[in-house]
């Protein structure tokens, strides 16, 4: 899959598991032709294909990137981190989920709503959408010519993230909070833009504006 300009995307779905139950989770490589910088996005285990990519493409990652803190977006963070000697950039709101996991997931750099993550080759705006978890953050990657969106679990092709209930909302609650964001921060974006979520295809925002039955 590759953007037109300087930008590619390739996306490696791994096979996890929670407790018992196996699902399919998306780990992103992005990287810039030009520069040859790369950002790995939500690695929830180890993806041997990205690593080879890398070392074919002779890539050098600048930074491992996380929409939210659930194990299966983070799992691999400081495998990563480790590897290629850059630091993880993760949701300050997430801390609850990180302290959740391995510790290892914890991220080195901390951002919040409306941060921009500047690296050399790539622009990095944290648009965040909450109700999946409190600071499920949406990453707007931008270079020179194109602009993409990383939803995590905040925005699937034709679904929305699941809700839960906590001591304060109900999981419906939830929902209309995570809709009503989705609606107000991401559909005012080009409808263009392509969207990479955490799980399954991807797919546009002007696509989803149309046709995400969550959302219309
Ligand atoms: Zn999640």
């Amino acid at each position: 899959m590759c953007i037109p300009l300087a930008m590619v995307v390739k996306r490696f779905e791994l096979a996890v598991k929670h407790g018992d139950i196996p699902f399919k989770v998306n780990v992103y490589l992005v990287y810039d032709i030009a520069s040859r910088e790369g950002v790995v996005i939500d690695p929830g285990d180890r993806a041997a294909g990205l690593e080879r990519l890398i070392e074919v493409e002779k890539l050098n990652v600048v930074a491992v990137l996380n929409t939210h803190g659930h194990f299966d977006h983070s799992d691999a963070n400081s495998y990563y981190s480790g590897r290629y000697g850059c630091k993880v950039y993760g949701s300050r709101a997430e801390e609850y989920n990180y302290d959740r996991n391995n510790a290892d997931s914890h991220p080195d750099i901390f951002f919040d709503d409306g941060d921009v993550i500047n690296l050399d080759a790539f622009t990095i705006r944290v648009i965040q959408t909450p109700g999946h978890s409190r600071g499920s953050s949406n990453l707007l990657v931008e270079t020179i010519g194109a602009t993409i969106l990383f939803t995590g679990d905040n925005l699937f092709k034709g679904k929305i993230g699941r809700t839960w209930p906590d001591d304060e909302f109900s999981a419906r609650q939830k929902q209309q909070q995570l809709i009503n964001a989705i609606k107000e921060k991401l559909f005012c974006l080009d409808g263009e833009i392509k969207v990479y979520p955490g799980h399954g295809d991807m797919t546009t925002i002007g696509q989803e504006r149309l046709t995400n039955r969550y959302l219309i």
